[in-house]
């Protein structure tokens, strides 16, 4: 049988106290202590080693496809506004170049298990530029019978054209954007988007056999109130996608200069936010939906809720993910890739990256080789992100430490929060309670000993946990 979802209460005195800046812990250790010592060499040797394992990897592969029509002036992601439509032809001449240097540095029968299109807005491409790059990544790998295969949708972006091709060539998850159904938090952010039209372009992909389709929210939006979006949330209920994921809006104008568009007496008070929350927590708990993670809601038997019950989720920087087991590449600008002990990062801008390909090279920029105590501590917090929960002994006899000695200092802070009910201890594991499992962040942080080091401490490159 099921597991049920269960209707979760929110103590919003509780969240307002442990509201600051932390990691979303994407990677551990976090992008910001990448260095420029890594590069394409390092990694190119790190891919050759990581074939000669016992038992290589399957592979999970991410495209980065940068190219938007329009700005959304909440945007955190790396893209390019573009009327032209030929960048992004060029632009899939490089990327298919870079496929074609990895995939040739990729032993013979590791397969992919797991690929993900990801932007800007990969539904930008016209249904023979999706047919084109899909067939340079099929040449140059072979995939599991049971691969997910999933791309990010904007229904603005989108006709029954590309919906065709993008089945055609093998995909079988979605994401889509939404934010707000409000018209005038739709204005405020420059994505005017109708219900009519998320309903089509959902209703396409459910009639073409799409599994686990996601929509995205984002609560902290300009004009946006409690009552607003419990509209915006009934609606979604009603289409009822398998899962949501509701992210906190970062608004970051010293570094995403394009927020400055926003007018910030627009934005909701901090305790409204709080309020918004906590309305969509209750309401979507109540409405059947599993709460997972940091900010995701799943249906009882969606494959996300197995995993998250048979402890089987795992965290990358995609978010959340079924598969644990995987090698991430991770191709086009600004998209950084995961393998067993490094991290590496392409370069962010699109002259620098064609510089790179041209010269037959990889665009790695930055990276990062994760030593032991890394690899500790990247385990612990993807653990806690994932599971909820800390088993103390499995901890120990994989890397042969003492909890207790090797994590003494994280234990201490730990206290407060088991003082404020957001942990239990119990005689071998440490609990999540459902009220810590909105500070997850936060709890989380007692683990990262890089958080200690001044430069990164209370400094704003991190969004807030709330
Ligand atoms: S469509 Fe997505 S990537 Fe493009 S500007 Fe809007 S939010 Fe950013």
């Amino acid at each position: 049988m099921e597991p049920k979802a269960t209707q979760m209460l929110v103590d919003i005195e509780m969240l307002r106290r442990y509201d600051r800046p932390g990691p979303r812990y994407t990677s551990y250790p976090t992008a910001p202590n990448f260095s420029s010592d890594f590069g394409a060499d390092e990694f190119i040797d790190e891919i050759i080693r990581s074939n000669r394992v016992d038992h290589p990897a399957n592979l999970s592969l991410y495209f980065h496809l940068p190219f938007c029509e329009k700005l959304c002036y909440f945007c955190g992601c790396t893209m390019l506004i573009t009327h032209n439509r030929n960048r992004l032809d060029e632009y899939l001449d490089y990327l298919s170049k870079e496929i074609s240097i990895i995939g040739k540095k990729i032993a013979a029968g590791r397969k992919v298990a797991q690929l993900h299109w990801g932007g800007g807005t990969p539904t930008y491409l016209d249904a023979g530029q999706i047919r084109r790059i899909f067939s340079v990544i099929r040449d140059n790998f072979d995939f599991t019978d049971d691969a997910e295969i999933g791309v990010e949708i904007d229904p603005r972006a989108l006709s029954e054209e590309n919906l065709d091709a993008l089945k055609e060539v093998g995909f079988n998850r979605a994401s889509m954007g939404v934010q707000d159904f409000e018209q005038k938090v739709q204005v405020a952010i420059n994505r005017v988007q109708t219900e009519k039209l998320t309903r089509w372009a959902f209703d396409g992909l459910r009639h073409r056999g799409f599994e686990s389709i996601n929509l995205d929210l984002i609560y902290g939006l300009p004009y946006q109130t409690v009552h607003s979006f419990e509209q915006t949330l009934d609606r979604i209920i009603n289409i009822s996608p398998d899962r949501l994921a509701i992210f906190n809006y970062a608004h970051v104008p010293w570094l995403k200069k394009h927020q400055q568009v926003i007018d910030q007496t627009a934005l909701p008070e901090p305790s409204e936010k709080l309020k918004i929350l906590k309305l969509t927590i209750e309401k979507l708990t109540a409405a059947g939906y599993v709460y997972i993670g940091m900010d995701h809601f799943a249906k009882p038997d969606d494959s996300l809720t197995k995993a998250f019950h048979e402890k089987k989720l795992y965290r990358n920087f995609q978010g959340y993910s079924t598969h644990s087991d995987c090698d991430l590449y991770a191709m086009g600008m600004s998209s950084i890739s995961q393998l067993e002990s490094v991290y590496a990062q392409n370069v962010k801008t699109l002259p620098r990256y064609y510089e790179a390909i041209d010269r037959n090279t990889l665009a790695v920029e930055r990276g990062y080789r994760l030593n032991d105590d890394d690899q500790i501590r990247r385990y612990t917090i993807t653990k806690l992100m994932c599971d909820l929960e800390l088993d103390q002994g499995k901890i120990e006899e994989k890397f042969d430490i003492s909890f207790e000695n090797y994590f003494e200092d994280a234990i201490r802070q730990l206290q407060g929060f088991r003082d404020d009910g957001l942990l239990k201890f119990s005689k071998r594991k440490i609990t999540v309670t459902e009220t810590g499992h909105l500070l997850i962040r936060n709890i989380a942080m007692a683990f990262d000993s890089y958080l200690q080091k001044d430069r990164l401490k209370d400094t704003p490159i991190y969004s807030r946990t709330i």
